[in-house]
């Protein structure tokens, strides 16, 4: 799991999307096997991408 630096410690940060960009509900400490949409290898998809890739 990535740490945030330490001056972005007080703002909760989100993931953006690996596709488009737009920033997700995802934070970015939640480990990667609890998040939703994320693919191993390619990173935090949207669930608009997700949806367009491998729904
Ligand atoms: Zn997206």
């Amino acid at each position: 799991m990535r740490k945030t630096d330490m001056q972005d410690r007080k703002k909760l940060r989100y993931e953006r999307c690996a596709v488009c960009k737009r920033e997700t509900d995802v934070p970015v400490d939640l480990e990667t096997s609890r998040r939703r949409f994320y693919i191993e290898g390619a990173g935090q998809l949207c669930p608009a991408c997700y949806r367009e890739l491998y729904g």
